[in-house]
């Protein structure tokens, strides 16, 4: 290997030194939008109301933790899928963040207050995606297995059926300890240019599970467990982190 000459080990060192004053910034999404609210509960508040309460308290930890943030359909009007993650363009991890359903073979009916719902009680448990066809495969799993090993952690449950056929289509395990699967055609996965996750915070189609993502201290507990994996993630020199096969791919850290 050629010696780097000394100008540029030092051109290096000043490129890095910048980066590190620089707080990392994390792209927060919030899943579905005011016009398609995605999931309904068993009790019938819609999925996007969970979403973008979890993205405002998670917006505040990580921002009290010293990391940027930057807001992403905060307001439930993002037009397309593919515009989230070209607006999170230029930070340095996107995190979208969703509350989960079942297959609706699985679904079966109640009277809730007056109105006739659908619930399963069979499933529960935080999950996470990422796309093998993402440009940094590698950082996207190494931050969602962080994630998911800080939420175990704090105590709660990884979701087991996503690889199931039981739930709807399997998912293939990426680390299915702390409850990384991959789903390779997911748009805000995949056409972007960063490390890109998407969080299922729990089954709100389970009934004893949707009062859980209710409470308000249990919400403080699984938003400091994120934001630990998150800051976890970043911390690490991602270079350093990324097997040597996939390290010609990788641009620099962002
Ligand atoms: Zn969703």
């Amino acid at each position: 290997m050629q010696a780097l000459p000394a100008a540029a080990l030092r051109c290096g060192l000043a490129a890095f030194l910048v980066a590190a004053a620089h707080a990392a910034e994390v792209s927060l999404d919030v899943g579905h939008t005011l016009a398609a609210r995605g999931a309904t509960s068993a009790r019938g508040t819609s999925e996007f109301d969970f979403n973008r309460n979890l993205a405002q308290q998670l917006g505040d930890e990580l921002r009290a933790r010293g990391l940027a943030v930057r807001e992403i359909n905060f307001d439930g009007l993002v037009d397309t899928l593919a515009a989230r993650p070209q607006q999170a363009a230029g930070s340095d991890v996107f995190l979208s963040l969703h509350h989960d359903s079942v297959h609706e073979d699985l679904l079966q009916e109640w009277d809730w207050d007056g109105t006739m719902r659908t619930y399963s009680d069979l499933h529960t448990g935080f999950s996470l995606f990422v796309s093998r066809n993402n440009p940094h495969l590698a950082d996207s799993l190494r931050c969602a297995s962080a994630i998911g090993a800080s939420m175990r952690r704090a105590g709660f449950d990884a979701a087991l059926h996503h690889a199931t056929p039981l739930a709807g289509p399997a998912r293939q395990p990426a680390d299915a300890s702390n409850a990384v699967f991959y789903y390779d055609r997911l748009v805000v996965l995949y056409r972007t240019t960063l490390p890109a996750v998407l969080f299922e915070a729990g089954v709100i189609k389970h009934r004893e599970e949707e009062l859980a993502l209710l409470d308000t201290a249990r919400q403080r507990r699984m938003v400091d467990a994120i934001a630990t994996g998150i800051a976890a993630c970043l911390s690490v020199d991602s270079a350093a982190a990324i097997p040597a096969t996939a390290r010609n791919e990788e641009a620099q850290p962002r």
